[in-house]
């Protein structure tokens, strides 16, 4: 079946709107509509406090009119209380200067703050709905770009290096040689002179360090969601299935520095 439709928020909208929404889903033979992207805040409108009431009558609502439900964790745009709660979980941006709340993607994905509270808001969402009928899969997370180059991040993005390269001496001598960190003296000598930042002063190990960042950024973002999931139980609904897979290990870089004019 060709799945056709496409984000359907109907918290920003009042109640008479819903009936027509699912109305006008009908007559544009919209059969799937993708739920709860953005709405941490009205899930959980403060920590540990929940409601579902209307993503029941939502679920319940698209289920009656034929409409399948792509069901997103909330987890992109973390709820004022949070950030506020947490403000070492706001992003910092590659300068070093760390940004407030008042969008979506403030948060950082190294956080532990962060991963706990979107696991829990996830594994809240699977208890609920994974066995509903209206569950068509499950939508993980929302447009893997957010990037933060916080001390998080960077404990976070040394211990990845250390499983790729070896936490020994070898692999941080491996790690010098294929990031070419002998040009210009920029040679590491303990896994701690690895930092994240990438506003650096002159061309170097910066881009090489951006790509490798880059990947390990990936996988930061999905794993524990996708675990949250799948500890599910499905209730024999039918095989549920995750938009977005992320490869479970980023391509090994091989980057070697070359001469910069
Ligand atoms: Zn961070």
């Amino acid at each position: 079946m060709l799945l056709f439709g496409g984000d359907y928020n109907p918290e920003q909208w009042d109640e008479p709107t819903w009936a027509e929404d699912v109305a006008l889903m009908h007559e544009a033979r919209v059969n799937t509509a993708t739920v709860g992207v953005f709405s941490w805040s009205w899930i959980e409108p403060s920590e540990g406090r929940y409601r579902f009431d209307w993503l029941d009558a939502t679920l319940e609502r698209l289920h009656r009119a034929g409409v399948s439900v792509i069901l997103a964790t909330p987890t992109a745009s973390p709820p004022p209380w949070f950030s506020l709660a947490h403000p070492d979980a706001l992003p910092v941006r590659a300068d070093g200067t760390r940004l407030v709340h008042g969008s979506r993607d403030t948060y950082c994905a190294a956080a532990p703050s962060y991963r706990q509270a979107a696991v829990r808001v996830a594994t809240k969402l699977a208890e609920r709905y994974a066995g509903h009928p209206a569950l068509a899969m499950w939508h993980v997370h929302n447009e893997y770009g957010t990037r933060c180059w916080c001390d998080h991040a960077a404990a976070a993005f040394r211990s990845w290096l250390q499983q790729r390269y070896g936490a020994a001496q070898p692999g941080l001598d491996e790690l010098n040689q294929a990031w070419g960190t002998a040009f210009w003296g920029q040679r590491y000598g303990d896994w701690e002179d690895c930092l994240l930042y990438t506003s650096i002063p002159a061309c170097s190990t910066g881009p090489i360090l951006l790509c490798t960042a880059s990947a390990r950024a990936r996988e930061l973002f999905s794993s524990p969601l996708r675990a949250a999931l799948r500890s599910r139980p499905r209730s024999g609904a039918p095989e549920r299935w995750f938009q977005r897979p992320v490869p479970r290990r980023a391509p090994r870089l091989r980057l070697r520095a070359t001469s910069v004019p």
